[in-house]
């Protein structure tokens, strides 16, 4: 979940204090000795929705949480690295999969453990995957066979689903939200979540655009 507040001071390493800091409204973690004041802030999931025919890959994790349960390819973005850089990266590092992107998918804020989560779609550069380090698996899963008890997190259900309906219904959107706990029920469970204020723009895209969406083998 978050990460605990840090208890000593990254630039003297003495003790922190908690208090509010002159001219801010919360509070932070300040240094007793040089005044150093710790921010936190959210950090960035970034990762990619791969499509094949009917068919998306998913990874089987092969680390905690979630070990075992299925998730497109995602992690944390690294410093230095845009959120397209980094969805490559992570495609690679979880799927060994050389991917291009297609176009930005869903951006889903998750206030409740500081994240914010954006995905792509990409199409595959050519046909190889395998499982990276943190992979038991990788496959393909036909649109009718998603895994959805078997998926890693709420997140994950909650785009799975944006573009299981976008598919239905012939459309290529944008889609922007966030997931609010509904304070019962495991916050595992997708169902534990609302997706309440969720907007989601058509993107026009052309029939040459639209024909990159799919893999040519
Ligand atoms: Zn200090």
């Amino acid at each position: 979940m978050i990460d605990p507040d840090p208890i000593y001071c990254d630039q003297c390493g003495t003790s922190l204090t908690q208090k509010i800091p002159a001219g801010e409204d919360r509070i932070r973690g300040v240094c007793t000795a040089c005044d150093l004041v710790h921010y936190r802030n959210p950090r960035v999931v970034v990762g990619t929705l791969i499509e094949h025919d009917e068919k998306i890959l998913l990874c089987k994790r092969a680390i905690e949480p979630a070990y075992g349960a299925w998730t497109p390819p995602a992690g944390f973005l690294e410093l230095g690295e845009s959120s397209v850089e980094g969805a490559v990266r992570e495609t690679w590092e979880e799927a060994k999969a050389n991917v291009e992107i297609i176009q930005p998918f869903v951006s889903i804020d998750l206030p409740r453990i500081g994240q914010i989560h954006v995905k792509y779609l990409a199409r595959m550069k050519e046909p190889h995957f395998e499982p990276g380090p943190e992979s038991l698996e990788v496959e393909w899963f036909h649109w009718n066979e998603i895994p959805w008890d078997h998926l890693a997190f709420p997140v994950t259900h909650w785009a799975l689903r944006l573009r299981q309906a976008d598919r239905e219904q012939n459309q290529d959107r944008f889609h922007r939200g966030t997931l609010k706990w509904k304070d019962k029920g495991s916050p595992l469970d997708f169902n534990s979540y609302d997706l309440s204020d969720l907007q989601s723009y058509p993107l026009k895209m052309d029939g040459s655009q639209r024909s990159r969406a799919a893999i040519d083998d």
